[in-house]
């Protein structure tokens, strides 16, 4: 499947977006954690990005479009795509509607996972993120904890908090949300591709995705 995952930070496109790749075999692509591994890396686009990011700001249209550009051409793309976390302006939804048409690929849906600022706050405040760059498996400390010592049940590395998991930075990425990526929702709404999910249970989520995707 060819999805776009919309929501909030928190709401739980990256929980969604790995369980879908058990699905059918689609990838999950996180600009997020491409970023976060960038950062960790040193490299010169975890410079560029660092501090936008450690401020809850989004990082330059420019420097996604051109790591959005390259990954979207390698060949793993041809399973199918998630995107998590991209586009989040309307220049980059702009951009990808151009780049998708050169590559003659269309999107199968937009996911837009709707949920209440409350949970959010609760969620994000109580997330926690396997700082494993190949794994990052999402914990939470009330319903999902990692292991007791604090490492991850999957690869034993520390399961940790992220920089941008304060609360300054919460509110920031969280305000940055409602001012630019919150209009994407009716941008793709007039192209017929999206589908709105209120639901705060991952597995319903991925049930009404699967069936979306089917019709
Ligand atoms: P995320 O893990 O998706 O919440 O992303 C973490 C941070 O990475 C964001 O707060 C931004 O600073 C940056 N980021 C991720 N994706 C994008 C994007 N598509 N456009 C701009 N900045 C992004």
């Amino acid at each position: 499947m060819r999805v776009v995952l919309l929501g909030a930070p928190g709401a739980g496109k990256g929980t969604v977006a790995k369980q879908l790749t058990e699905y059918d075999g689609s990838i999950q692509i996180s600009t997020g954690d491409i970023l976060r591994n960038a950062v960790k890396a040193g490299n010169e686009l975890g410079k560029k990005a660092q501090g936008f990011m450690e401020r809850g700001e989004l990082v330059t249209d420019d420097l996604i479009m051109d790591i959005m550009e390259a990954r979207l051409k390698e060949p793993d793309c041809a399973k199918g795509f998630l995107l998590d976390g991209f586009p989040r302006t309307i220049p980059q939804a702009e951009a990808l509607k151009k780049l998708l048409a050169k590559l003659n690929i269309k999107l199968d849906l937009v996911v837009n996972l709707d949920v209440p600022t409350d949970v959010i706050l609760d969620r994000l405040t109580t997330r926690r993120t396997c700082s494993n760059s190949d794994c990052q498996e999402i914990y939470n400390i009330k319903s999902k904890p990692p292991k007791p010592d604090g490492t991850c049940a999957k690869c034993g590395s520390p399961a940790v908090q992220r920089a941008d998991e304060t609360e300054e930075a919460i509110k920031k990425r969280l305000s940055t949300y409602n001012e630019k990526t919150m209009p994407l929702i009716d941008f793709y709404q007039k192209e017929g591709l999206v589908k709105s999910i209120f639901s705060l249970s991952s597995e319903e989520i991925v049930n009404q995705v699967k069936a979306a995707v089917k019709k």
